[in-house]
């Protein structure tokens, strides 16, 4: 079985997420896209959400999608998630999976300085999706990392989690940023500076 493991903050998930997800799980024929919120980023402050919200989100956001999942394995964890520490418990826990790491293209150019990365590219392979205004040159990748890195093209979204947190703590509508189903979450659960209401 192949699957991707698409890893994130997802403070909140948003339409780009999905989309990057589904790009790449269509282009390499992945069977499942594990989304896994991260506990705390190893390269990012805190998140604002807490882990248990974001993974809320995350599940409401992919409930209709035949092949993707909610992974849990750093928010349970705890601490800063490394994913070295996680993809080898992963592969400790299901053994024969063929597993490949989602990210955007601007964070390739980010890999060299991941917490065990030489080790890290020996156990699974990346996939970076392509986003408005990355510039990306496979090329100017280490040695290490030539050939461990596949691209993947996207619909063009340029939304970032930031963005819609500005739009929220300013009064702005996020509408068709985030799905209704996580626009609800987030309006029931009062996230983000919002007060929380009803939605039914
Ligand atoms: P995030 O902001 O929540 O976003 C998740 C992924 O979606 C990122 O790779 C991001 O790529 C991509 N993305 C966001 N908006 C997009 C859009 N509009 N179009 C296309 N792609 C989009 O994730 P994150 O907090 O950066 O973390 C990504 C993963 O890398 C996490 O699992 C984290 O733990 C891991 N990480 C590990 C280390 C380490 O082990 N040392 C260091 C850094 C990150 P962009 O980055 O291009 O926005």
């Amino acid at each position: 079985m192949k699957v991707g493991i698409m890893g994130g903050t997802f403070d909140p998930i948003h339409i780009g997420h999905l989309l990057a997800a589904e790009a790449a799980r269509d282009s390499f024929g992945l069977d499942q896209v594990w989304f896994m919120p991260s506990h705390i980023p190893p390269h990012k402050e805190q998140a604002g959400a807490s882990g248990e919200d974001r993974l809320g989100m995350v599940a409401e956001a992919i409930s209709d999608h035949p092949c993707f999942r909610t992974l849990d394995i750093e928010i349970r964890r705890g601490g800063v998630s490394y994913t070295i520490d996680t993809v080898k418990e992963i592969r400790r826990s299901f053994e024969g999976i063929d597993f490949h790491f989602i990210i955007g293209a601007d964070m390739v150019n980010y890999l060299p300085k991941w917490e065990g990365i030489e080790e890290l590219v020996n156990l699974m392979t990346f996939i970076g999706v392509g986003r408005p205004g990355s510039t990306l040159d496979l090329d100017a990748l280490p040695g290490y990392l030539q050939g461990k890195v596949h691209l993947a093209d996207m619909p063009q979204v340029d939304i970032s989690s930031t963005e819609i947190r500005e739009k929220l703590a300013t009064g702005h509508s996020i509408r068709y940023m985030v799905t209704d189903s996580v626009y609800d979450y987030i309006r029931r659960r009062g996230l983000y500076g919002i007060q929380p209401r009803r939605t039914d």
